[in-house]
């Protein structure tokens, strides 16, 4: 263990105290299955006890036993401002002092989807759900609705929520149906999910030439990010792009993490590819629970009550939700906001000076994957090494020992937000090169 003042605590503390995190998750254990709401956060993959948060501000949060913590797991995604952001704060203050539910339209759904879709090219209509798993379940329905095809074809290595049709994984082979990731999930369901390799144009050549005339959609995280970072070449994306418009096939491309974090128009803007179907979450709900799908008026014009493809919502546009959405997203549309974070990040990866040949860097705008391999470049999950996962577990326990709060998997990437100021990623990285050199 190192102690401070590498770390960014106090020299008294050496050790991390623990107590009040452990009496929690037992309780919690009594409570939820494994002691969580969302399995990633109970610390499997790295081992040991999660640290329970009990507050966040700008780029710092602190746990249950007051240890304070630079985050850069940002809510996985979410939180681009960084915690509590006084302009986001105060919107969702305002906005619940006026009720925070109706079940009827309110003002503030027009504000948000105004906003967005007049500074984004690539959509013409929108409906906002309450999660990404929502806003992909509910596209991949307009999908099929809209080209009234059942097959799905998507990519080992992409996530794109739990719904059922995608909880997936490759067989053996270039092209297969999935084979279900969970338990719960019928054959039939995944029968109907053609699954191939990232960055393989051939396996989805071969795809389509199986099943012609049957795949409704090509759902892709254009910037894969949820299994490490698999950055796609452009050129890979624009074949796509073309493979789908030959075979009438829509392009669907999940921003649920890259939407308006490699600028405001996500990957589509960044690679100028126009996808047929987009799907947001994450940024775009302020650290609320919204997520959208959206497309030409056209295909959208498919969903109910002006189509027949049914889906609804008791919460969707929820009041409280549209005005964080609308408060972050308004900071993001401010001059220079992208570059600036991509600066930043680039300034703490450059400081991370690691000894060790094997430990990479990925990044892209502000999103950065830190993991040990000896490749130069990772396109596709069967390139993960999961052996080398164990130098991941034991740096993640040193850099928590020393107050850096990264998400607990070495599968995830890292966040960097607009509340991370130079001297808290100089900090951090010095902690890096320090923990990455010692262990
Ligand atoms: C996070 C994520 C989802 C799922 O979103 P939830 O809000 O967790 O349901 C889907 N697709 C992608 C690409 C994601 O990153």
């Amino acid at each position: 263990m190192l102690h401070p003042p590498c770390g960014i605590r106090n020299d008294e503390q050496t050790k991390m105290k623990k107590e009040n995190s452990e009496r929690l998750f037992e309780k919690a254990k009594k409570y939820f299955p494994g002691g969580v709401n969302s399995p990633v956060r109970a610390f499997k993959s790295v081992g040991g006890t999660p640290v329970f948060i009990k507050r966040g501000k700008g780029s710092r949060i602190w746990d249950a036993d007051d240890n304070e913590y630079i985050d850069f797991c940002c809510s996985w995604g979410p939180l681009i401002l960084g915690h509590a952001n006084n302009n986001v704060a105060n919107a969702v203050k305002s906005a619940v002092e006026n009720g925070s539910s109706f079940g009827a339209p309110t003002e503030l759904e027009n504000n948000l989807a105004e906003l967005i879709l007049a500074n984004n090219p690539f959509i013409e209509k929108i409906r906002f759900v309450s999660s990404g798993t929502e806003a992909v379940m509910s596209a991949i329905r307009l999908a099929r609705g809209f080209t009234k095809r059942n097959k799905i074809l998507k990519f080992e290595g992409c996530y794109h929520g739990h719904t059922d049709s995608l909880l997936v994984k490759a067989g053996s082979g270039l092209v297969t149906f999935g084979n279900t990731s969970s338990a719960g999930v019928p054959d039939s369901f995944v029968n109907e999910t053609i699954v191939v390799p990232l960055n393989n144009k051939d396996a989805v050549t071969e795809a389509f030439a199986k099943f012609k005339n049957e795949i409704a959609c090509v759902i892709i995280e254009p910037i894969p990010a949820n299994n490490g970072l698999l950055l796609q070449d452009k050129t890979y994306l624009e074949f796509l792009r073309t493979i789908c418009t030959e075979n009438k096939t829509l392009l669907l491309f999940d921003e649920v993490i890259s939407g308006f974090r490699i600028g405001f128009t996500g990957a589509a803007g960044y690679y100028n590819i126009k996808p047929d179907i987009i799907t947001y979450g994450k940024i775009i709900g302020g650290g609320l629970p919204v997520g959208a799908y959206s497309a030409s008026a056209e295909i959208m014009s498919h969903i109910s009550p002006e189509g027949n493809v049914y889906q609804a919502g008791t919460l969707s546009g929820n009041p409280v939700a549209m005005a964080a959405g609308i408060a972050q997203l308004t900071e993001c549309l401010k001059p220079n906001f992208y570059s600036d974070l991509e600066k930043k990040t680039k300034l703490f990866l450059e400081n991370i000076k690691s000894q060790k040949n094997n430990c990479k860097l990925f990044s892209i705008g502000s999103v950065f994957w830190l993991t040990f391999t000896d490749k130069e470049k990772i396109q596709c999950a069967e390139n993960i090494d999961a052996n080398s996962m164990q130098h991941f577990r034991k740096l993640y326990h040193a850099l928590l020992e020393n107050g850096i709060y990264l998400g607990p998997s070495g599968y995830e990437v890292g966040f960097v937000s607009q509340a991370h100021s130079n001297d808290d990623l100089l900090k951090a990285a010095k902690i890096l090169t320090t923990c990455l050199n010692e262990n």
